[in-house]
């Protein structure tokens, strides 16, 4: 099934709340792979790096800014596949949503295995180099993901892989911020805070370009939203059964 692989993603977002794109299996555009990085500012400040990799985007939550020192590795935990349409979006999600916080797009370009092999066996044997050619993210990179072992305790049984730059021409050894400076977005050139204010009004999706949004859909899951309104069906029963007392 196409569209099972974002089933997770779908599962835990509310679209008649959130403005993130639906979960849809897409298609690739051109020869070349994407990726984009996206500065996400929830409830602690992170990047989340995703691969274009069979119509979606392997995802990961990256803690800090990738380093540019080889020295230096940065926690990536991987996370659902994204749908591509989310490799456009910048904009608010709102709070108590998941992911709430403001989602900026901090880099985009293409990639590239390394090696010749099939990239999808690679990230299931936990060991993907790539080659970014982005604006923010050059040259060899590696992802590698840590055994059960060296997880340590975590509550959730998320898979922990650490995100290496490859010492090239675009490495900075001992530098291990060099790309903390960078703190717009590469698309729009807006920060955190320009996004997180004025996301309501310049948020487009790419489906609104497209194709009408589905109403019945989008009305049920407005509706499915109001927790208000959730809570008053849950005692409307009661008015009823009164009803029925004085009827009798
Ligand atoms: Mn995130």
């Amino acid at each position: 099934m196409p569209g099972s692989r974002l089933t997770l993603y779908n599962r835990k977002r509310d679209f008649g709340v959130t403005p993130e794109p639906p979960g849809r299996v897409g298609k690739s555009v051109g020869k070349k792979r994407r990726f984009v990085i996206q500065r996400h500012a929830a409830t602690r400040l992170h990047f989340d790096l995703r691969l274009e990799l069979d119509g979606v985007y392997k995802s990961w939550a990256v803690t800090k800014v990738p380093s540019l020192d080889p020295g230096t590795r940065r926690l990536a935990v991987e996370v659902e596949d994204h749908p591509l349409d989310y490799g456009t979006f910048e904009g608010t999600i709102p709070k108590g949503e998941y992911g709430g916080g403001t989602v900026q797009l901090w880099d985009q370009g293409t990639w590239r295995p390394q090696s010749t092999g099939d990239p999808e066996r690679d990230l299931a044997r936990g060991n993907l180099k790539v080659c970014f050619d982005g604006k923010r993210m050059h040259g060899g990179w590696a992802l590698i993901r840590l055994r059960d072992r060296e997880q340590g305790f975590r509550r959730t049984p998320r898979h922990n892989w650490l995100l290496i730059k490859e010492n090239d021409e675009y490495a900075k050894p001992g530098d291990a911020d060099a790309l903390a400076s960078e703190t717009t977005s590469v698309k729009t050139g807006r920060t955190l805070e320009e996004i997180a204010s004025r996301s309501r009004n310049v948020w487009h999706s790419n489906r609104s370009q497209t194709e009408p949004e589905s109403a019945p859909k989008s009305r049920a899951a407005s509706e499915r939203a109001k927790k208000p309104a959730r809570r008053k069906a849950l005692v409307k029963p009661k008015p009823a059964a009164k009803k029925k007392l004085k009827k009798r």
